[in-house]
């Protein structure tokens, strides 16, 4: 029997509505249409979605994400800022 490398598993891409860039769903956060209008949800898979990137602040910027979400901008801006995906550490306080 031969050895089998384990088989790489498939990502799906999704294009970040801010850079146009696509890459996998994992490296972008999403932003999901509720009847209340766009919220950042992570996890939320439900309903019509669209994708940022997690990590790269200038996609977060209120210009950037007007185009797709017009009067939410400004919230989806802030949210995404509140977040701080890009850096996850800072969150952390140092515990020595
Ligand atoms: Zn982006």
């Amino acid at each position: 029997m031969p050895l089998s490398a384990p088989r790489p598993r498939h990502v799906p891409e999704r294009t970040c509505v801010a850079c146009r860039r696509k890459r996998p769903q994992d490296e972008l956060v999403r932003v999901t249409r509720t009847p209340a209008g766009w919220r950042v949800l992570p996890g939320q898979r439900t309903g019509r979605g669209a994708y940022l990137c997690a990590d790269l602040p200038e996609c977060w910027q209120e210009k950037r994400l007007r185009r797709a979400f017009r009067g939410d901008a400004p919230a989806i801006s802030a949210e995404l800022r509140t977040l701080n995906l890009s850096n996850p550490s800072m969150d952390q306080p140092m515990t020595t």
